[in-house]
């Protein structure tokens, strides 16, 4: 091929298998000579690869050129909703733009390291990890399919109450099975799972289903009905709430995920993006006291990333528990309160996540995991990694 067009191929993958894919790619560019173009939300990775970028809103070209020129354009860029790399914000926040604009980390940490003396870490967690009553549990839990894989092995984990728990784990580790056996989707093979005291397994699903609200990573496999109001109010005429309550429902969680403005489409045909936020609208809405999302990030540009996930934080600040399976590190620091590491089915792992992240540094790549640009960048100047660009504190 002299043309190869990759239409956000890489976004269900973990960082590692991302960046495989990617390497894969350039050294097709380079030995066929072809030309690719790549359609992406994660600008960290496109930094690195593209050799020219084109930022289009609305099916406008907003801002295009070179990567250097077009992440120094940190204001355009908010405001259509692109994210600016790390690496190239903490650049500009040190007055280094355009030209010069580092994009990998081995230059960030040249280019930077004569003005290392300005940079502070700054250490705020989002609590300590909570702890308290428990909310869920895994005891001793193993998961084995049909066809013998065992999907997870002895796993012992404790859900707290107010806990914002995220999962992460390279592609194949047992997250999502995690997930469904907490929304009893599926039972333990061995060992208990216990959620607000019942055991999923004696359990009947409607007991679980008002209790626990579950956001598929696909949100296609959960949307059925003709408009997005009827989607939302669909799980809630099924468990009997009463016209009137149904109506403040669907309106508090239209707005919540801010899609008052598709009310009436069908939601065959919104957006990837605003799909994702319906299928968290139908499970808000029944008031869920655990609320289990996986992925919900995944494909979003960053406006839409910022609202899901500032409305799981309104959610758990309102006494909601939330269990999040992410691949970004990042949204981990920013957001949760706990961190757990799955891989190959085990429990590797599990604590407030600056100080698991930390403490794991080193073992990050080869628990396929990678640590994002920053925390390396970070890592090599100062020694100790940041995962957000906000817990970098840039003086003088
Ligand atoms: P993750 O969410 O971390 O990617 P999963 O929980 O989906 O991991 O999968 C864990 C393991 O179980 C993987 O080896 C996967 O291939 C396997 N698996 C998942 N679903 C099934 C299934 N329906 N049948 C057989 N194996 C499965």
């Amino acid at each position: 091929y002299k043309r190869q067009i990759v239409d956000e191929a890489t976004s269900d993958l973990d960082p590692l298998g991302k960046r495989e894919v990617l390497e894969v790619i350039e050294q097709l560019r380079e030995e066929s000579k072809s030309t690719v173009v790549i359609v992406d939300h994660n600008t960290d990775d496109l930094a690195r690869f593209a050799d020219r970028l084109v930022v289009l809103d609305g099916g406008r070209v907003v801002l295009e050129g070179d990567p250097r020129y077009v992440f120094s354009m940190a204001r355009e860029l908010e405001a259509v909703g692109v994210r600016v790399p790390q690496i190239a914000a903490l650049a500009s926040k040190l007055g280094v733009t355009d030209g010069a604009l580092p994009l990998a980390v081995d230059e960030a940490v040249r280019i930077l390291a004569p003005l290392k003396h300005r940079l502070a870490l700054r250490t705020a967690q989002n609590g300590t990890g909570t702890r308290g009553p428990s909310i869920a549990e895994f005891i001793d839990v193993w998961y084995e399919y049909e066809d013998g894989t065992v999907a997870l092995r002895s796993l012992n984990l404790k859900i707290f109450e107010g806990d914002f728990l995220a999962i992460v784990g390279p592609n194949g580790s047992g997250k999502t099975t995690m997930a469904k056996l907490l929304t009893g989707l599926l039972k333990p093979s061995r060992g208990v799972v216990k959620v607000l005291g019942l055991d999923t397994k004696t359990s009947r699903p409607s007991q679980l289903a008002r209790l626990v609200g579950y956001v598929f990573q696909n949100p296609d496999h959960q949307l059925i009905c003709d408009t997005v109001e009827d989607e939302i109010a669909f799980p809630l005429r099924s468990l009997g709430f009463s016209e009137e309550e149904i109506r403040k429902r669907v309106e508090w969680a239209l707005k919540v995920v801010g899609l008052e403005g598709v009310r009436r489409e069908p939601p065959f045909f919104l957006s990837k993006g605003e799909k994702q936020r319906l299928a968290l609208a139908t499970v808000l809405a029944v008031g869920p006291k655990l609320l289990v999302v996986d992925e919900p990030t995944t494909g979003q540009d960053e406006r839409c990333s910022r609202m899901i996930m500032d409305a799981l934080r309104g959610l758990n600040e309102r006494g909601v528990t939330v269990v999040m399976i992410t691949h970004d590190m990042r949204l981990v620091c920013e957001y949760a309160k706990r961190v757990a590491i799955l891989r190959g089915g085990e429990l590797v792992a599990e604590g407030v996540p600056r100080e698991v992240f930390e403490r794991l540094f080193d073992t990050l790549e080869e628990m396929g995991l990678g640590a994002p640009p920053l925390a390396k960048l970070m890592k090599k100047l100062l020694g100790k990694p940041a995962f957000t660009v906000g817990e970098v504190e840039v003086n003088g």
